[in-house]
Protein backbone atom coordinates (compact mmCIF):
# COMPACT_ATOMS: atom_id res chain seq x y z
CA UNK A 1 0.00 0.00 0.00
CA UNK A 2 2.62 1.99 0.95
CA UNK A 3 4.60 1.83 -2.59
CA UNK A 4 1.15 2.64 -3.85
CA UNK A 5 0.73 5.81 -2.51
CA UNK A 6 4.60 6.79 -3.36
CA UNK A 7 3.77 5.65 -6.74
CA UNK A 8 0.30 7.78 -6.77
CA UNK A 9 2.04 11.14 -5.41
CA UNK A 10 4.52 11.01 -7.93
CA UNK A 11 3.85 14.26 -10.29
CA UNK A 12 1.88 13.00 -13.34
CA UNK A 13 4.04 15.78 -15.72
CA UNK A 14 7.39 14.19 -14.37
CA UNK A 15 6.10 10.72 -15.43
CA UNK A 16 4.95 12.37 -18.46
CA UNK A 17 8.11 14.02 -19.34
CA UNK A 18 10.13 10.46 -18.77
CA UNK A 19 7.92 9.03 -21.29
CA UNK A 20 8.44 11.11 -23.40
CA UNK A 21 12.35 10.97 -23.37
CA UNK A 22 12.29 7.07 -22.99
CA UNK A 23 9.76 7.06 -26.31
CA UNK A 24 11.62 9.19 -28.59
CA UNK A 25 14.86 7.70 -27.83
CA UNK A 26 13.64 4.28 -28.54
CA UNK A 27 11.35 5.12 -31.66
CA UNK A 28 14.56 6.32 -33.04
CA UNK A 29 16.98 3.22 -32.02
CA UNK A 30 14.45 0.27 -32.85
CA UNK A 31 12.54 -1.00 -35.71
CA UNK A 32 9.54 1.16 -36.21
CA UNK A 33 6.24 0.71 -38.13
CA UNK A 34 6.51 4.20 -40.21
CA UNK A 35 9.08 5.73 -42.00
CA UNK A 36 9.01 9.58 -41.16
CA UNK A 37 11.35 11.98 -41.30
CA UNK A 38 11.83 15.67 -39.22
CA UNK A 39 10.71 13.69 -36.07
CA UNK A 40 11.80 16.91 -33.68
CA UNK A 41 9.92 19.37 -35.61
CA UNK A 42 7.02 17.05 -35.42
CA UNK A 43 8.06 16.27 -31.36
CA UNK A 44 8.33 20.34 -31.06
CA UNK A 45 4.92 21.06 -32.51
CA UNK A 46 2.93 18.60 -30.17
CA UNK A 47 5.06 19.38 -27.36
CA UNK A 48 3.36 23.21 -27.27
CA UNK A 49 -0.08 21.67 -27.03
CA UNK A 50 0.81 19.90 -23.71
CA UNK A 51 2.74 23.10 -22.37
CA UNK A 52 -0.61 25.13 -22.37
CA UNK A 53 -2.16 22.23 -21.04
CA UNK A 54 0.52 22.60 -18.41
CA UNK A 55 -0.03 26.26 -17.62
CA UNK A 56 -3.69 25.63 -17.86
CA UNK A 57 -4.06 22.60 -15.35
CA UNK A 58 -1.97 24.45 -12.45
CA UNK A 59 -5.78 25.88 -11.78
CA UNK A 60 -7.85 22.84 -13.23
CA UNK A 61 -6.23 20.31 -11.96
CA UNK A 62 -6.64 21.76 -8.29
CA UNK A 63 -10.55 22.08 -9.42
CA UNK A 64 -10.97 18.50 -10.31
CA UNK A 65 -8.89 17.26 -7.37
CA UNK A 66 -11.32 19.47 -5.04
CA UNK A 67 -14.28 18.22 -6.28
CA UNK A 68 -13.52 14.51 -6.19
CA UNK A 69 -12.33 15.17 -2.47
CA UNK A 70 -15.65 16.94 -1.88
CA UNK A 71 -17.55 13.54 -3.28
CA UNK A 72 -16.12 11.41 -1.07
CA UNK A 73 -16.62 13.42 2.13
CA UNK A 74 -19.56 13.17 1.71
CA UNK A 75 -19.99 9.92 0.64
CA UNK A 76 -21.48 10.03 -2.65
CA UNK A 77 -22.16 6.95 -5.57
CA UNK A 78 -23.09 3.45 -5.68
CA UNK A 79 -20.08 1.97 -4.55
CA UNK A 80 -20.51 3.00 -0.98
CA UNK A 81 -23.90 1.31 -1.06
CA UNK A 82 -21.63 -2.51 -1.00
CA UNK A 83 -19.29 -3.59 0.43
CA UNK A 84 -16.19 -5.17 -1.86
CA UNK A 85 -12.29 -5.42 -1.56
CA UNK A 86 -10.20 -2.74 -2.30
CA UNK A 87 -8.58 -4.15 -5.53
CA UNK A 88 -12.06 -4.35 -6.77
CA UNK A 89 -12.56 -0.83 -5.77
CA UNK A 90 -9.48 0.11 -7.85
CA UNK A 91 -10.04 -2.76 -11.15
CA UNK A 92 -13.89 -1.61 -11.28
CA UNK A 93 -12.86 2.13 -10.49
CA UNK A 94 -10.60 1.99 -13.64
CA UNK A 95 -13.30 0.39 -15.80
CA UNK A 96 -15.72 2.72 -14.88
CA UNK A 97 -13.34 6.25 -16.01
CA UNK A 98 -12.28 4.55 -19.02
CA UNK A 99 -16.27 4.20 -19.71
CA UNK A 100 -16.72 7.99 -19.00
CA UNK A 101 -13.89 8.53 -21.35
CA UNK A 102 -15.36 6.01 -24.06
CA UNK A 103 -18.93 8.02 -24.08
CA UNK A 104 -17.27 11.87 -24.00
CA UNK A 105 -14.97 10.54 -26.65
CA UNK A 106 -17.68 9.29 -28.94
CA UNK A 107 -19.84 12.70 -28.28
CA UNK A 108 -16.55 14.21 -29.09
CA UNK A 109 -16.84 12.65 -32.62
CA UNK A 110 -21.00 13.33 -33.45
CA UNK A 111 -21.34 17.24 -31.55
CA UNK A 112 -19.95 19.66 -33.89
CA UNK A 113 -18.88 22.27 -31.78
CA UNK A 114 -16.82 19.55 -29.89
CA UNK A 115 -14.91 18.04 -32.89
CA UNK A 116 -14.08 21.32 -33.56
CA UNK A 117 -11.61 20.76 -30.91
CA UNK A 118 -11.14 16.99 -31.16
CA UNK A 119 -10.37 17.00 -34.53
CA UNK A 120 -6.80 18.04 -33.68
CA UNK A 121 -5.81 14.79 -31.98
CA UNK A 122 -7.01 13.25 -35.15
CA UNK A 123 -4.89 15.37 -37.27
CA UNK A 124 -1.46 14.20 -37.54
CA UNK A 125 -0.85 12.65 -40.62
CA UNK A 126 2.24 10.87 -39.20
CA UNK A 127 2.38 8.68 -35.83
CA UNK A 128 4.06 8.24 -33.21
CA UNK A 129 4.34 8.36 -29.46
CA UNK A 130 3.99 12.28 -29.19
CA UNK A 131 0.78 12.12 -31.50
CA UNK A 132 -0.59 11.36 -27.70
CA UNK A 133 0.50 14.82 -26.59
CA UNK A 134 -1.41 16.42 -30.27
CA UNK A 135 -4.73 17.68 -28.37
CA UNK A 136 -6.16 20.73 -28.07
CA UNK A 137 -5.54 21.49 -25.07
CA UNK A 138 -8.99 22.78 -24.37
CA UNK A 139 -10.25 19.67 -25.29
CA UNK A 140 -8.04 17.75 -22.90
CA UNK A 141 -8.50 19.65 -19.65
CA UNK A 142 -12.79 19.12 -20.27
CA UNK A 143 -12.69 16.05 -21.31
CA UNK A 144 -10.88 14.40 -18.38
CA UNK A 145 -11.44 16.31 -15.91
CA UNK A 146 -15.01 16.25 -16.82
CA UNK A 147 -15.81 12.56 -17.51
CA UNK A 148 -13.20 11.64 -14.32
CA UNK A 149 -16.00 14.27 -12.05
CA UNK A 150 -18.65 12.59 -13.30
CA UNK A 151 -17.30 9.21 -13.10
CA UNK A 152 -16.34 9.65 -9.46
CA UNK A 153 -19.61 10.78 -8.16
CA UNK A 154 -21.80 8.39 -9.91
CA UNK A 155 -19.54 5.28 -8.68
CA UNK A 156 -18.28 7.00 -5.39
CA UNK A 157 -14.47 6.93 -6.77
CA UNK A 158 -11.83 8.43 -5.02
CA UNK A 159 -8.20 10.63 -5.41
CA UNK A 160 -6.42 7.26 -5.24
CA UNK A 161 -8.37 5.57 -7.67
CA UNK A 162 -8.17 8.45 -10.04
CA UNK A 163 -4.25 8.33 -9.24
CA UNK A 164 -4.10 4.69 -10.27
CA UNK A 165 -6.18 5.36 -13.27
CA UNK A 166 -4.06 8.03 -14.80
CA UNK A 167 -0.49 5.95 -13.80
CA UNK A 168 -2.15 3.21 -16.12
CA UNK A 169 -3.71 5.62 -19.24
CA UNK A 170 -0.80 7.75 -19.56
CA UNK A 171 1.54 4.90 -20.45
CA UNK A 172 -1.21 3.23 -22.46
CA UNK A 173 -1.72 6.23 -24.42
CA UNK A 174 1.80 6.28 -24.99
CA UNK A 175 2.07 2.93 -26.02
CA UNK A 176 -0.94 3.08 -28.29
CA UNK A 177 0.45 5.93 -30.82
CA UNK A 178 4.19 4.91 -30.41
CA UNK A 179 5.66 4.05 -33.84
CA UNK A 180 7.12 0.37 -33.30
CA UNK A 181 5.93 -2.71 -35.07
CA UNK A 182 3.48 -4.93 -33.13
CA UNK A 183 3.05 -8.30 -33.75
CA UNK A 184 -0.54 -9.30 -35.30
CA UNK A 185 -1.19 -11.96 -32.50
CA UNK A 186 -1.36 -9.30 -30.26
CA UNK A 187 -4.70 -7.84 -31.37
CA UNK A 188 -6.10 -11.38 -31.48
CA UNK A 189 -5.26 -12.10 -27.59
CA UNK A 190 -4.85 -9.08 -25.78
CA UNK A 191 -7.30 -7.06 -28.61
CA UNK A 192 -10.25 -9.13 -26.81
CA UNK A 193 -10.27 -6.86 -24.06
CA UNK A 194 -7.46 -4.49 -24.26
CA UNK A 195 -6.83 -1.56 -27.09
CA UNK A 196 -4.00 -2.65 -28.27
CA UNK A 197 -1.77 0.23 -30.31
CA UNK A 198 -2.75 -1.33 -33.44
CA UNK A 199 -6.49 -1.18 -32.81
CA UNK A 200 -6.02 2.42 -31.64
CA UNK A 201 -4.65 3.61 -34.84
CA UNK A 202 -7.69 2.02 -36.94
CA UNK A 203 -8.94 5.45 -35.15
CA UNK A 204 -6.61 7.52 -37.00
CA UNK A 205 -7.70 6.43 -40.42
CA UNK A 206 -8.82 9.09 -42.77
CA UNK A 207 -11.69 7.55 -43.67
CA UNK A 208 -14.48 8.81 -41.65
CA UNK A 209 -15.74 4.78 -41.37
CA UNK A 210 -13.21 3.73 -39.27
CA UNK A 211 -12.42 7.32 -37.39
CA UNK A 212 -15.66 6.89 -35.46
CA UNK A 213 -15.08 3.62 -34.08
CA UNK A 214 -12.51 2.39 -31.57
CA UNK A 215 -13.18 5.10 -29.04
CA UNK A 216 -12.05 3.49 -25.78
CA UNK A 217 -8.21 4.59 -24.17
CA UNK A 218 -7.88 1.33 -22.43
CA UNK A 219 -10.72 -1.36 -22.53
CA UNK A 220 -11.26 -1.79 -26.24
CA UNK A 221 -13.91 -4.18 -24.75
CA UNK A 222 -16.47 -1.07 -24.29
CA UNK A 223 -16.59 -0.70 -28.34
CA UNK A 224 -17.30 -4.48 -28.71
CA UNK A 225 -20.02 -4.08 -26.39
CA UNK A 226 -21.71 -0.80 -27.44
CA UNK A 227 -20.84 -2.00 -31.72
CA UNK A 228 -17.97 0.61 -32.46
CA UNK A 229 -15.13 -1.97 -32.71
CA UNK A 230 -13.52 -1.83 -36.39
CA UNK A 231 -10.79 -3.63 -37.81
CA UNK A 232 -8.26 -2.45 -40.62
CA UNK A 233 -4.69 -3.88 -41.35
CA UNK A 234 -2.24 -1.14 -39.84
CA UNK A 235 -0.12 -1.13 -42.66
CA UNK A 236 -2.86 0.07 -44.90
CA UNK A 237 -3.92 3.07 -42.64
CA UNK A 238 -3.96 6.73 -44.12
CA UNK A 239 -3.50 8.57 -40.89
CA UNK A 240 -4.74 12.00 -40.20
CA UNK A 241 -7.97 14.06 -41.89
CA UNK A 242 -7.73 15.38 -45.47
CA UNK A 243 -8.51 18.67 -44.64
CA UNK A 244 -5.30 18.80 -42.30
CA UNK A 245 -2.94 17.24 -44.93
CA UNK A 246 -1.28 20.71 -45.76
CA UNK A 247 2.14 20.93 -43.94
CA UNK A 248 0.98 24.45 -43.06
CA UNK A 249 -2.03 22.95 -41.17
CA UNK A 250 -0.20 20.62 -38.98
CA UNK A 251 1.39 23.44 -37.15
CA UNK A 252 0.82 24.09 -33.50
CA UNK A 253 -0.47 27.73 -34.31
CA UNK A 254 -2.77 26.56 -36.88
CA UNK A 255 -3.92 23.88 -34.61
CA UNK A 256 -4.36 25.63 -31.53
CA UNK A 257 -6.85 28.59 -33.93
CA UNK A 258 -8.33 25.46 -35.90
CA UNK A 259 -11.07 25.17 -33.50
CA UNK A 260 -12.44 28.42 -34.07
CA UNK A 261 -12.26 28.30 -37.97
CA UNK A 262 -14.48 26.93 -40.72
CA UNK A 263 -13.19 24.08 -41.98
CA UNK A 264 -15.07 21.74 -43.93
CA UNK A 265 -15.03 18.03 -43.55
CA UNK A 266 -13.73 16.15 -46.75
CA UNK A 267 -15.53 13.03 -46.69
CA UNK A 268 -14.62 10.05 -47.27
CA UNK A 269 -15.82 7.94 -50.56
CA UNK A 270 -16.74 5.18 -48.62
CA UNK A 271 -13.56 3.04 -50.25
CA UNK A 272 -12.75 0.88 -47.35
CA UNK A 273 -16.60 0.23 -46.43
ZN1 LIG B 1 -11.32 10.47 -31.65
ZN1 LIG C 1 -5.17 8.79 -30.58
Amino acid sequence: MKTLESLISINLDYIILGLIVVFFTLEQVLGTQFKFNRRLHHLSHNFLMYAVLFVLNLFWAGVVVFTVNWFTEHQLGLLYLVEIPLWVTFLLGIAVYDLSSYWFHRAAHFLPLVWRFHRVHHSDTTMDSTTFLRGHPLETMFWFGFSSIVASAVFGLDLKTLGIYYLILIPMLFLEHANFKYPKWLDKTLGLIITTPNLHKVHHEQDEYYTNSNYADIFIFWDRLFGTFKHKPVEDITFGLQEFNAPEKQTFWYLIISPFLNIKRIPSEGKNK
